[in-house]
């Protein structure tokens, strides 16, 4: 166990994900997010039962797998199996309240959750989404085809635009949570979605997802058929 949380005391990331199957995207915008916020490092939280989207293609402990290997020669990047082992549907505020309950971080420890822009537009139809604030604070990528643009978020989600986003980091070390920033990250326009039509049409994905992650799936033969 390398509990990067307890190793300093800046803000921890938490990114959480279907991971069907992690790609460069996925491990840039940790690392963008790693080191342009300031972390101490950043939690990879495979969903279990992923919620608002299709069946992932791949089980839930495979999935864990190919990210384990994704991240393996990364010492900022530690791996949470916890929602991958839990029998219910993955939720981030239940998840949030799980990691804050679970006595490795109290109510002080700041905790960022990063979320790619997509995730960030879809927040209104999460469960329990208000609670977030309560609980973390949310880092947003950019990810090219999805702008973030306060005025045409739905409403209830630009009014907390308004009143949370700040344009500095440093907000994410004066709480334990509460507060919406951004970060840069060079835009990577790869999806799992994409990655898997192409597996499906027996094409290459060399040098959109890592090696070892490639060979896993080559193993198992994974998305080797279209759904
Ligand atoms: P799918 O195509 O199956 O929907 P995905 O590529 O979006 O998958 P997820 O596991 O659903 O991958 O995404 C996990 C997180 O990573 C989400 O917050 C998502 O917004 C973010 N993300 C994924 N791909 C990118 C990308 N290319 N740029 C920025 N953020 C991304």
């Amino acid at each position: 166990m390398n509990p990067l949380n307890l190793r300093e005391n800046k803000p921890l990331g938490l990114f959480g994900g279907t991971f069907d199957p992690v790609h460069f995207a996925h491990l840039r915008l940790a690392e963008a997010a790693w080191c342009e916020l300031g972390l101490s490092g950043v939690r990879w939280i495979p969903a279990g039962c992923p919620v608002l989207r299709d069946a992932p293609r791949v089980d839930a402990r495979r999935r864990l797998e190919m990210v384990r290997r994704a991240i393996a020669d990364n010492p900022h990047f530690e791996l949470d199996a916890a929602e991958v082992e839990a029998s219910q549907p993955s939720y981030t505020v239940p998840t949030l309240e799980r990691l804050r309950s679970a006595g490795q971080f109290g109510e002080k420890h700041s905790l960022v959750l990063l979320v790619g822009a997509d995730a960030f537009s879809s927040l209104p139809a999460w469960y329990r989404w208000e609670s977030l604030f309560d609980l973390a604070h949310i880092a947003i990528a950019h990810r090219p085809g999805c702008p973030v643009d306060p005025e045409t978020l739905p409403e209830p989600l630009s009014k907390i635009c308004r009143q949370r986003f700040s344009a500095a980091s440093e907000a994410l070390s004066l709480a334990p949570a509460g507060s919406i920033v951004n970060f840069p990250m060079t835009p990577l326009d790869i999806s799992a979605t994409r990655v898997r039509q192409l597996l499906a049409a027996g094409l290459s994905t060399r040098y959109l997802l890592p090696d070892p992650v490639i060979a896993y799936i080559e193993e198992h033969r994974f998305y080797c058929q279209e759904r």
